[in-house]
């Protein structure tokens, strides 16, 4: 004898509609799908699926929920989830909600680029074949003093084809305090035994002498390579050489000096009361023959892996045959040298996002967020001293001083409203700190403020 429960189950499983009726439950009264034919049979039997194992779970689904569930699931695939959100955590370049956001004046290169012809290959002068990537280049050799530069998909792509076709077969010699994990799964040691390097470590964890790479070079050495442990800092009894000293014992025996920058800053941070940063200018000025970066990180770009150096070795990168597997598109190369174009202008911290939110200062923040405060109207809204990161592997451990706007809820609500911010129409990724929902005044982008308002009084009221 079956028990009431199993009975339950049993009639919940037999009136899951069929394809069918959830066909023409998603069709709506104007009888029209968000989707084509031919893909709703599939969406319909996954919903099926679905429903029976929440059954069989013990979920009371009746027909109308199935039915639900459908237009769920086609809504979802119809319209997308990778639309803008407001950044409210603090961290300006936060890896979760796509690392740098780029000019208003790089978006339009880029929209421009991707949907029309472009002249990506053609000299406009002679009609002929011309070099891709060439404004990029020229841009890259006046903003650092890097003879010649070559842009691959992005900065994990630029290390490995640096290594293979610089260094594969040969020994490739890395301070142990660098030999290090950059985040999903970016190793040094695997990059460079992917590129048929072998690592040779020196130093210690905490100490690395000048000393300790020139012992360990010998004939099979191809080149000394410097890591910029960007995402961590070792503090009290360190040394490490600089990437002059690097460059001198490197080049003192005919091989090779590599950096690896990760963050790519053309602009001094300190002017903004943040630690130092190692410049790409610094880099090439000290001689090394190729340096790496990413594209959206400090400078602000879009995603790409920025290879800087001596035009004889960027010659030899270029002509490996992975140059034509990682290579970028037409809309990143337009991207790129609009975003390079701010800093030729001198424009870059008003017109770069990330620049823009590192510059502002504490009293244009505070009247920032007060006003954001005076608009929402709400006791439960105030101004509270924060703290924003620069994030994405850079100035680790550094902070800089800012404002948030804190919406105080009780305890159980807490949670609850900061998934109404980050789910609504217009999202906005809120921070939670000692209780309160944070969404600090500096990683807000300029033109957003009419957003963080209404969400948040949208929030209250629902809240209350
Ligand atoms: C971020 C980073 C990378 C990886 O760059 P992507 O652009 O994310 O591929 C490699 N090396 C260093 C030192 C980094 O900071």
């Amino acid at each position: 004898m079956p028990t009431p429960d199993s009975e339950t189950t049993t009639s919940l499983l037999r009136q899951i509609p069929s394809v069918d009726r959830l066909i023409q439950a998603a069709a709506g009264e104007e009888g029209k799908s968000p989707i084509a034919s031919e893909y709703l049979t599939l969406v319909a039997r996954d919903v099926q699926t679905e429903a029976r194992n929440r059954i069989r779970a013990g979920e009371a689904l009746h027909s109308d929920h199935v039915e639900d569930l459908m237009r769920q699931r086609l809504g979802k695939l119809a319209s997308g989830s990778l639309k803008p959100i407001v950044n409210g955590t603090g961290v300006i370049i936060h890896t979760n909600l796509g690392r740098a956001p780029v000019s208003q004046e790089t978006a339009r290169a880029m929209a421009d680029a991707a949907s029309h012809y472009v002249p990506l290959e053609v000299n406009l002068e002679s009609g002929n074949r011309g070099g891709r990537g060439s404004e990029v280049s020229e841009a890259l050799q006046y903003l650092t003093g890097a003879e010649a530069a070559l842009v691959v998909n992005n900065n994990a792509a630029a290390v490995n084809i640096v290594l293979s076709a610089l260094a594969h077969g040969q020994k490739v010699v890395v301070s142990r305090a660098e030999a290090v994990e950059i985040g999903g799964g970016f190793r040094i040691p695997d990059v460079l035994r992917q590129s048929g390097a072998t690592l040779t470590e020196v130093g210690t964890t905490n100490r690395t002498r000048v000393s300790d790479y020139e012992d360990a070079i010998d004939e099979d050495t191809a080149a000394l390579m410097k890591v910029h442990a960007s995402n961590f800092v070792i503090l009290g009894f360190t040394a490490h050489p600089s990437i002059s000293e690097i460059v001198n014992v490197a080049h003192a025996h005919k091989i090779l000096a590599i950096e690896d920058m990760g963050s790519g800053c053309l602009i001094d941070p300190r002017q903004f009361g943040l630690g130092a940063e190692p410049l790409l200018t610094d880099s090439i000025g000290a001689g090394a023959d190729v340096v790496t970066a990413s594209g959206d990180k400090l400078l602000g770009g879009p995603q790409a892996g920025i290879i800087l150096g001596k035009k004889q070795v960027i010659d030899r990168i270029a002509s490996h045959p992975l140059a034509r597997a990682l290579r970028v598109d037409k809309t990143v190369q337009a991207g790129l040298v609009t975003t390079l174009r701010h800093y030729l202008r001198g424009e870059a911290t008003e017109t770069i996002p990330i620049w823009w939110s590192i510059s502002r200062d504490l009293d244009w923040l505070r009247s920032r967020a007060v006003g954001w405060a005076e608009a929402i109207g709400d006791a439960r809204v105030s101004t509270v001293r924060s703290e924003s990161v620069v994030g994405g592997g850079s100035l680790p451990g550094r902070t800089l001083e800012s404002i948030a706007l804190a919406i105080n809820l009780p305890h159980q609500a807490v949670d609850t409203g900061a998934r109404y911010l980050r789910t609504a129409v217009q999202p906005i990724h809120p921070r939670i700190q000692d209780g309160a929902i944070l969404i600090d005044a500096r990683t807000v982008l300029a033109g957003e403020d009419e957003i963080v308002v209404h969400g948040v009084r949208q929030m209250l009221g629902q809240i209350a």
